[in-house]
């Protein structure tokens, strides 16, 4: 018994050492995919934080003052650093983070940028402030090797939003939107006709855009079904370009969107 124990252990071990790098974020897919669509300097910039995984912090310049979407993982302090001085400021400029959700590779300037008001899906609070983990398989496989930094609830300001909501900001408006599966409290933002999906929206050599994937995902199915209903309530023509929060956009038509529920 021990001996067929062993002989199936085997390829069961092959099989995880094949996923690990997917795993712990390795796969090769670092580059950005037409990125240039979105650059709007010195109103916008939009840039990838280092490493093979590629996680995008945009950058905008409102009236409010400088706003986040998304705040990337290794190196988002130099990121940040950065792009507020391509628009003439600072990261403690920053007004307004808003977060399409809080997966740890989306979230790691937010020491950086802490005096600003964070807005995100209600539903994703807990696991941004670290009381709840989340459930795909690669997410819990990497979050389990070693922990990372949380802001606490009473340290920095947190908005959650559970409905489709406009936040004014002198003359531009983000529109944000729940699209529960990838996280619970996924988000995804309209913002100067930019359609921020967080990642419920995925890109892959070969493969092309699709939906969100099932190894990091609460809800594969939840997602897709959000992303239904999103499309059913967003006009086409207030969406020109859709991008991932790993830095892949797209200039946004039917078939785009079509992809994006597979
Ligand atoms: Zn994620």
């Amino acid at each position: 018994m021990g001996n067929s124990l062993r002989a199936d252990l085997r390829p069961l071990t092959s099989k995880l050492a094949l996923l690990w790098p997917v795993a712990i974020g390795l796969w090769p897919v670092g580059c950005t995919k037409d990125l240039d669509l979105i650059q709007d300097p010195p109103r916008a910039v939009a840039r990838t934080t280092t490493g093979p995984w590629a996680s995008m912090i945009y950058l905008a310049r409102t009236d409010s003052g400088l706003v986040a979407i998304d705040l990337g993982w290794t190196g988002a302090e130099g990121v940040l650093e950065e792009s507020a001085g391509d628009l003439g400021g600072l990261p403690s400029d920053v007004r307004y983070v808003f977060l399409t959700h809080a997966h740890r590779d989306h979230i790691a300037g937010w020491p950086l940028v802490r005096q600003a008001r964070f807005v995100l899906g209600a539903a994703e609070i807990p696991g941004f402030v670290g009381d709840t983990g989340y459930l795909g398989w690669a997410t819990r496989m990497s979050d389990g090797l070693n922990d990372y930094p949380h802001p606490s609830r009473d340290r920095v300001s947190i908005v959650g939003i559970g409905a489709d909501t406009a936040v004014v900001l002198g003359r531009d408006t983000v529109f944000a939107f729940p699209i529960p599966g990838h996280t619970a409290g996924s988000m995804a933002y309209l913002f100067r006709g930019i359609l921020f999906g967080g990642d419920a929206f995925n890109w892959r050599p070969g493969s092309g855009f699709q939906g969100a994937r099932p190894e990091f995902s609460d809800s594969v199915a939840q997602s897709r079904e959000s992303l239904r209903l999103l499309w059913d309530r967003l006009p086409a023509a207030r969406v020109r370009v859709i991008c991932t929060s790993h830095g892949k956009c797209a200039m946004a038509d039917s078939v785009l969107r079509a992809q994006l529920l597979r």
